[in-house]
């Protein structure tokens, strides 16, 4: 790249690359800051708001909803250099990090105190804590061990002002607003995490892999029901349909079973002495509700590969067009084969093949659909197709993200999420953290008034 006029090549190149997150492209940003240590974060921050630019943290950038991508005049901050395991206590179960840890660094690193972190994102190679803690980041152990809520207990974080704050508390029930679970989630609309204590949980002494093919994807369902109501140790059940089996078995070679309508991947796990129940359990249930091939991995290799094909799936999706729409939507668990059953309908009437994977333990569904990005009409009509699947969400009683987040690309439904008295009051809570309105505007909440508006002052009227 050569730059005749305007920033350096490399500046420019830089802004580009910070530009968009993993499926969005936002504004050129006006900065970039790549900081160190906490205390540059928030001189960085300071600098930043002093020359009148808004800020978005960003981590590793694999966001699938904008959350990273700059909107206006803005300053990306990565927090990619704050990368430190602090600290591991195995006593605790605790470990302190920097939030530009890998997910997967992480369970790696506290592997020989037999510990991991339980929210393992299909991203988790290269995503961030940091950015699992923003998105609240769920995959496909939440079902069983809850979304990366349920795993920090503490943070600190650095407001759009430059102070810095703790949330939560390093024992058990802190007393007081939990403002922990307004940092979690809060998509960089808060502050920015620059330390974080988050729980391990125990590496299970036997971990087993089992492939359940079904001729119907309601007997898939209807496995992932029993499967839940009977108590076995499931600690993942992911479901895919046929025509996902066949780009993730053509990318992988996996060896999964093309001729399925539906297909479930769980994992089970025990003890050496209960793991053959719970294997003879979860076989059984998942017979009982029609699956003709129930196989367990004979060996970690195989499983790697099973987990690596399901892993993969939205690669392997986009060796088939240039662009593909993916949705993160969530259902009541009950309900998600309606409402796979509905997108494979919405699929068919539109002339548009959709693909399905979805965490059947948490209701989560992720359609995806490959399209041709270049073609108007294409682009219209998966436009068009994405907002009937949310459609199919809402109407059931679900949520337009399950796990994604909302950053810019779903901000226009969280109306119909959400009561306005439940925005104004999400509003208020954002204000109480970031008065200037500073931090990530324009995401996560629609179109707020300004934090002045809605900060009242302690003598008003409100008050008395
Ligand atoms: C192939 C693939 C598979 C995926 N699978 C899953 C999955 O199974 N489950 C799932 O939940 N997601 C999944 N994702 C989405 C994404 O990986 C997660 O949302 C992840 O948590 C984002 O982490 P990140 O470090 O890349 O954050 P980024 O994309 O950099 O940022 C995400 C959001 O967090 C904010 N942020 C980042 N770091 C901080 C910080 N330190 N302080 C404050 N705010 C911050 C950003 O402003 C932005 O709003 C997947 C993505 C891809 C590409």
């Amino acid at each position: 790249v050569t730059a005749a006029s305007g920033p350096p090549a490399s500046d420019h190149l830089r802004r580009l690359l910070y530009r968009a997150d993993g499926a969005v492209t936002g504004d050129m940003p006006v900065e970039v800051v790549i900081p160190d240590t906490a205390e540059d974060v928030a001189e960085a921050v300071r600098n930043a708001t002093a020359a009148g630019l808004s800020i978005v943290p960003r981590g590793a950038g694999t966001g699938l909803s904008g959350g990273a991508s700059p909107l206006g005049r803005a300053a990306v901050v990565s927090l990619m250099r704050l990368d430190r395991i602090l600290d591991v206590d195995p006593d605790n179960r605790t470990a302190l990090v920097e939030p530009g840890v890998r997910n997967l660094e992480l369970s790696r690193h506290t592997r020989a105190d037999g510990l991991m972190f339980g929210p393992d994102p299909s991203s988790q190679s290269t995503c961030t804590i940091g950015g699992n803690i923003a998105t609240n980041a769920g995959g496909p152990r939440c079902y069983a061990v809850g979304s990366t809520t349920s795993h920090v207990l503490a943070a600190t974080v650095v407001l759009g002002d430059g102070s810095t704050v703790e949330v939560g508390a390093d024992y058990a029930d802190p007393i007081g607003l939990d403002t922990r679970a307004v940092v979690v989630g809060s998509e960089g609309t808060v502050g920015l995490v620059v330390r974080a204590l988050v729980k391990l949980s125990p590496v299970s002494e036997a971990t087993r892999t089992v492939l359940c093919a079904f001729a119907r994807l309601q007997q898939a369902g209807d496995a992932t029901a029993r499967i839940v109501r009977s108590g076995v140790n499931a600690t993942s059940i992911e479901l895919m349909d046929r025509t996902t089996i066949a780009i993730c078995e053509n990318f992988t070679q996996a060896g999964l079973p093309l001729e399925a309508e539906a297909m479930l991947l769980c994992e089970v796990e025990g003890t050496d002495l209960t793991i053959g129940e719970e294997l003879a359990d979860l076989e059984r249930l998942a017979s009982e509700a029609g699956a003709y091939l129930v196989q367990v991995a004979e060996s970690e290799e195989q499983a790697t590969l099973w987990w690596r094909a399901r892993k993969g799936a939205f690669g392997a999706v986009a060796q088939l067009a240039s662009n593909y729409h993916l949705h993160d939507g969530v259902v009541p668990r009950t309900r998600l084969v309606e409402a796979l059953e509905r997108v494979q309908e919405i699929g068919r009437r539109s002339g548009t093949l959709i693909r399905l994977v979805a965490h059947a333990g948490d209701g989560n569904l992720h359609p995806l659909i490959p399209y041709d990005g270049s073609d108007p009409e294409q682009s219209e009509r998966v436009h068009a197709v994405s907002e009937q699947i949310m459609d199919v969400c809402l109407e059931m009683g679900g949520a337009v993200s399950g796990e994604h987040g909302v950053g810019v690309s779903k901000v226009h439904l969280m109306d119909r999420v959400f009561s306005a008295v439940d925005l104004e009051y999400q509003g208020h809570i954002r204000c109480a953290f970031d008065p200037d309105a500073v931090m990530n505007p324009r995401k996560v909440l629609p179109s707020p008034p300004s934090c002045a508006e809605r900060i009242v002052p302690l003598d008003s009227e409100m008050w008395v």
